[in-house]
């Protein structure tokens, strides 16, 4: 006579429904190194310039320390902006 009784596993719930702080990270990649990486706002700065070929984002590669810049199209500019990025205006609107 064998009896499995299952009764004595809990329902973990494995995921909230709501988040409300949510910790906002960029994936971003060093073109020295190669290395892949997530970076918090705060380690991003954002530089808009007259024109989009003027506009761009930068961060310290954590791997090797080297200084990036990369373009950032509108879509960039407002996803940087939207986490929080640090701005710097290079244009000054008339
Ligand atoms: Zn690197």
């Amino acid at each position: 006579m064998s009896e499995s009784a299952k009764s004595g596993m809990t329902v973990a719930t494995a995921f909230a429904g709501m988040r409300s702080v949510t910790p906002v990270v960029y994936r971003a990649g060093c073109p020295d190194c190669r290395a892949r990486f997530e970076l918090a706002a705060s380690a991003l700065r954002l530089a808009i310039g007259a024109s989009s070929r003027t506009t761009f984002y930068s961060f310290t590669c954590p791997e090797c320390g080297a200084a990036v810049r990369k373009p950032a199209g509108e879509r960039i500019v407002e996803l940087l902006t939207g986490g929080g990025v640090k701005t710097l205006r290079l244009h000054s609107t008339p």
